[in-house]
């Protein structure tokens, strides 16, 4: 049976936070002495997560991403894309990660089974970087990238937030840089899941600004029909600058228009927290707990009835736009990215 809302979408897209912890600080998603992290009693072992993700996956989900926190400090990061790719009906595998342990753990993770993997990197400024993440590791960042396409996990997709009045002027050169080395750049505007609840609509950088910055210096994007519930907009790329080479032959630009054209409408993503609460959506103001009942022996049909009770609650949009928005009592960090 597939996992449908009371809206009629099917959801086949699951993303699920591997741990809450990190070794970045970025500003826009955690203050800069960290969070209280979950007792580690309180994350799902490697067993749980397993057996949750199997049972959305009989369920119709066919893509898995891995996120959190930082996945990849996760000890048995390796071995859990290799028991999903194991799985009955196998989803593909994504991850989403800040690339700092990619050096060491891009070819096992392609081994293991890897589909695909983004990487957050907002500046090519070092002083910029160290400023936006409150550490000075952008040499390890762009390591991690390039280690990721020696491994093979192709196309390499580069998350990108722009924060007005600190890097908002870093999108061309973002750009320039993505097309020469070859990989995917995506632009995601900023959503109010700052830790500091500071965000406000007029701060946050929108997507027609930056077509508009990219446009004046130099790069003409044409906009490309939308696939259904892909959250990336593509555009593609007929000019570019003088002096910029793309590697690729049909260059292409992602822009992620998460607040100022919301696509929940076609929305296909589910959440399952590291530890254990099933999310309808980011912004949903209630979770429904799946570790207590698993841990108590809940049968896998008890399981899936929890979360189709959670989803039949999803919510028709963010709602970010309206009045009374509240932002979830959680974190980004904590929720899954
Ligand atoms: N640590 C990993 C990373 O940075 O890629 C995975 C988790 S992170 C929460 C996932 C994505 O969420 C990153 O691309 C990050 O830039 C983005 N993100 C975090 N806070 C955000 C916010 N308030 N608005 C928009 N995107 C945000
Ligand atoms: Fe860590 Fe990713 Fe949040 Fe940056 S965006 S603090 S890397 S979880």
């Amino acid at each position: 049976m597939s996992l449908i809302d009371g809206y009629d979408r099917q959801h086949r897209d699951l993303r699920v936070s591997v741990t809450d912890k990190c070794s970045l600080r970025c500003a826009y998603c955690m203050p800069a002495e960290g969070l209280p992290w979950l007792p580690s009693q309180e994350i799902l072992s490697q067993d749980e997560l397993i057996r949750l993700v199997g049972l959305a996956v009989q369920s119709g989900i066919s893509s898995v991403r891995l996120t959190g926190g930082e996945p990849l400090l996760r000890t048995d990061i390796v071995e859990i894309v290799h028991a999903i790719k194991s799985l009955r009906d196998a989803p593909s595998v994504a991850m989403t990660t800040n690339g700092l342990r990619l050096t060491e753990l891009a070819q096992d993770l392609a081994t293991a089974g890897l589909d695909r993997v983004n990487v957050s990197l907002d500046t090519l400024q070092p002083d910029r970087f160290a400023q936006m993440t409150r550490r000075n590791q952008l040499p390890q960042t762009l390591a991690g990238i390039a280690a990721a396409q020696a491994a093979g996990l192709e196309p390499v997709k580069v998350n990108a937030v722009l924060l007005r009045d600190v890097n908002q002027a870093d999108a061309a050169d973002l750009l320039a840089w993505a097309l020469t080395v070859g990989v995917q750049l995506r632009f995601i505007e900023q959503m109010p899941l700052d830790p500091q609840h500071s965000w406000t609509a007029a701060d946050f950088v929108s997507v027609s600004e930056i077509l508009a910055q990219l446009t004046s210096a130099g790069f003409r994007l044409i906009a490309q029909p939308r696939r259904d519930a892909a959250p990336a907009s593509q555009w593609r790329i007929t000019e570019v600058p003088a002096g910029i080479t793309p590697v690729d032959s049909e260059p292409r630009l992602g822009v992620v228009a998460s607040v100022s054209d919301p696509f929940c409408g076609s929305c296909d993503r589910l959440r399952l927290t590291a530890d254990g609460q099933f999310r309808s959506c980011l912004f949903a103001r209630k979770e429904t707990d799946l570790r207590t009942p698993l841990r108590a022996g809940a049968s896998d049909a008890e399981l899936l009835a929890l979360m189709r009770l959670d989803l039949a609650a999803k919510a028709r949009g963010h709602g970010i736009d309206e009045p009374g928005f509240t932002q979830p009592d959680r974190p980004m960090s904590a929720i899954g990215g």
